[in-house]
């Protein structure tokens, strides 16, 4: 048996969403730039995608650009702010993804930017207090970058007020949403947001593929030129499959969005409360009540820590140790050591779909038990 609890790292492709990329692939071949017949369909195929993308999230197809993914539409937002709406400081936090991290630490060290990190909770949340101190102080041009949910440990920012604070200050704000578009509902006419990243991979739609939305105050320019596609602000042919594939998916997790989100809740419900009962010594990193697709574990030391994940995918699950994982842990994620975690404990991180099942968490709990009862044996 393989259980695939890595859902925050890729989700499997819904098969809706393979045969539509599949028809397109065998069926729309023209290069949407073309002004013949097969290339205006084609054409039709992209705008359609982004009306749908638009429609769900209450904005217009005109604040939504194509891209490669999240890693690029947070390159563009962060990049194109600081080099076309004039912003002299970022302030962040030190759990941001890699796309973010590094980019705000790039600009930092290139002088570009001054680099301002927010302080955390002790569960991975933004201190709203210090957030609100660090707007009010200086007068520069500013750029708030902070995650929607951390990817590792699932704690959850509250974007409505990070969005009315940002207002309030006269900043801008973007959001890293990979890991809840399209796993919570958005209205982007209540919640202020400039920028928010998505990516098709981690909601049962294709890799390579994502969005970014823009809200129409802000113009800047495009962070890749060349054949001035995407209205001239994003260049290069469009992966069209890739696009059609995103917005089927998009359209199927908001069709389903309640009861995918009530199954998953309940399978991490489930796996919390059995490893509770069943593995000694375990805790919780994160929040109590974050990102519902998200369980971060931190298990007792023991004689098996180090291999825990290497043993876990040796018995047939799939699990990760965080974005940094290398060597089979945690070990090297920035998550847990700006979060102060025990280098004692392993961590690992089970991350949940609508395609997982009652039984693959049964199954995960046997195998915890056996390697846990191993260890404390040996
Ligand atoms: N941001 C977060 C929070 C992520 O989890 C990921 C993917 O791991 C990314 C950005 C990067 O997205 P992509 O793989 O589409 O470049």
């Amino acid at each position: 048996m393989r259980v695939y609890l890595d859902n925050a790292a890729t989700t499997p492709l819904d098969p809706e969403v393979i045969a539509v990329m599949t028809d397109v692939m065998k069926n729309q071949y023209g290069n949407p730039s073309a002004i013949h017949g097969p290339g205006r369909e084609v054409r039709t195929l992209i705008e359609e995608a982004r009306k749908t993308i638009a429609r769900l999230l209450n904005v217009t197809p005109s604040e939504i650009f194509f891209t490669s993914g999240g890693t690029e539409a947070d390159n563009m937002a962060i990049r194109c702010s600081v080099e076309d709406l004039e912003v002299t400081r970022i302030i962040s936090s030190p759990i941001e993804h890699h796309a973010v991290l590094h980019t705000v630490q790039e600009l930092a060290n290139k002088s570009k930017v001054k680099l301002e990190m927010v302080k955390l909770t002790p569960t991975g949340q933004i201190d709203m207090v210090d957030l609100e101190r660090l707007l009010h102080t200086g007068k520069d041009k500013t750029l708030v970058s902070l995650m929607h949910a951390n990817n590792e440990v699932g704690s959850l920012l509250d974007l409505d007020a990070v969005g009315a604070m940002c207002q309030k200050y006269g900043a801008l704000f973007h959001s890293d949403t990979v890991q809840t578009m399209a796993h919570y509902r958005f209205d982007l006419q209540k919640t202020h947001v400039d920028f928010l990243a998505a990516s098709a991979h981690k909601f049962n739609g294709p890799k390579g593929v994502g969005f970014i939305y823009i809200s129409n105050r802000n113009k800047i320019k495009p962070l890749l030129t060349g054949g001035s596609q995407e209205r001239n602000m994003r260049s290069g042919t469009e992966n069209v499959y890739g696009i059609v594939g995103l917005a089927k998916a998009f359209q199927i997790s908001h069709d389903q969005m309640d009861e995918k989100t009530a199954l998953i809740s309940g399978l991490k419900n489930y796996m919390k409360e059995r490893l509770k009962a069943e593995v000694d010594g375990v805790r919780f990193n994160g929040e109590e009540n974050g990102l519902y697709t998200v369980l971060s574990v931190s298990f007792p030391p023991s004689k098996v820590a180090d291999m825990l994940l290497f043993k876990l995918d040796i018995e047939g699950v799939s699990a990760s140790g965080g974005s940094a994982c290398s060597s089979g842990t945690d070990i090297g994620s920035h998550v847990m050591s700006a979060l102060n975690a025990d280098p004692s404990r392993p961590n690992v991180r089970f991350s949940f779909g609508k395609f997982n099942t009652k039984e693959d968490i049964d199954f995960t709990i046997e195998v915890l038990k056996k390697m846990h009862n191993t260890a404390v044996a040996t």
